[in-house]
């Protein structure tokens, strides 16, 4: 069935959705975007997607037209329209309409536009095999030059890094901040456990601060491990008893290789099996 899509606040057939060419979004990736998991037809950590988006316009220096109530009840509108209980959602507001030069205040209005389609879920043997990784050479970009937790519509970088990890025959690429530091993978964000407590990269090492990342923290301190938000280097992902990445579309994926080491055992562990079940209760709760 043909999706409807939500533009500026109206629906359109999928056929019919159409943005202008001079949309700063299409012309220089000036924009920014969420991508959103609903459950039984419940938006997951909502609060948390929209106050990202708005902290993103912040940064980037342009006003959402709409305020976020409206901004939700949208999101819920579309989801209704496309009959949609479980669900993946596509947020993008771009800077608008603008010239062929850069010039940002020429850009009449932001566009916003929500797509919500029923859920691609990653191959079920990512979960129950875990997949391998490489490190990319393309470094994140450094947060003088912007900020990655800016979700913006430029994915140039990850795209590269994830070129090779394609290019090494692997699904993902983890990739390194300016100082050599593991920041996150190409399009989530990435966890090492030794010793039975967690490690994560601290969200001033060039990441983009998951809404995933964020739940898994809490539920694995409901758990009972320790989880620290500290930098670690490549060394300490090979030398890990467990690895694993984490996002909205993904949840949590198993990383059983890394460059060619086997981390741990060369399985999913079980420290990564728990929280997964405890984050996959979690979403259901949430919803009650
Ligand atoms: N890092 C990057 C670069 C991402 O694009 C994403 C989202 N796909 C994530 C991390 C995970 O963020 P979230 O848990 O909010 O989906």
């Amino acid at each position: 069935m043909a999706l409807k899509i939500y533009i500026n606040g109206e629906f359109f057939d999928e056929a019919n959705a159409k943005i202008s060419v001079f949309d700063h979004g299409f012309l220089y990736g000036d924009g920014i975007f969420e991508g959103m998991r609903s459950y039984s037809g419940k938006v997951f950590r909502l609060n948390e997607h929209m106050n990202r988006l708005w902290d993103s316009a912040k940064s980037l220096f342009f006003e959402i037209p709409i305020t976020k109530q409206q901004m939700k009840d949208a999101i819920y509108e579309t989801l209704k329209v496309n009959n949609i209980e479980n669900g993946y959602i596509r947020l993008i507001v771009t800077r608008g309409e603008g010239t062929l030069g850069l010039d940002a205040h020429l850009c009449k209005k932001p566009q916003i536009v929500i797509i919500a389609n029923a859920l691609k879920l990653y191959s079920a043997d990512f979960y129950e095999k875990g997949i391998k990784i490489v490190t990319a050479s393309t470094i994140r970009v450094p947060a003088d030059s912007l900020n990655a937790r800016v979700k913006s519509l430029n994915y140039l970088n990850n795209i590269l890094a994830k070129i090779e990890g394609h290019v090494a025959g692997c699904e993902e690429a983890m990739m390194l901040n300016h100082k050599g530091d593991v920041a996150e993978c190409t399009g989530d964000n990435i966890f090492i456990a030794k010793n039975g407590y967690l490690r994560t990269p601290p969200i001033d090492a060039c990441l983009l601060e998951g809404v995933t990342r964020n739940a898994v923290i809490d539920v694995a301190k409901k758990l009972g491990y320790e989880v620290k938000e500290a930098a670690f280097t490549r060394h300490d992902v090979y030398c890990a008893d467990e690895c694993f990445m984490t996002g909205s579309a993904a949840e949590l994926i198993p990383v059983i290789e890394v460059d060619g080491r086997a981390i741990g055992t060369g399985k999913p562990g079980e420290i990564t099996k728990k929280i997964l079940e405890a984050f996959r209760k979690l979403v259901v709760s949430e919803n009650d």
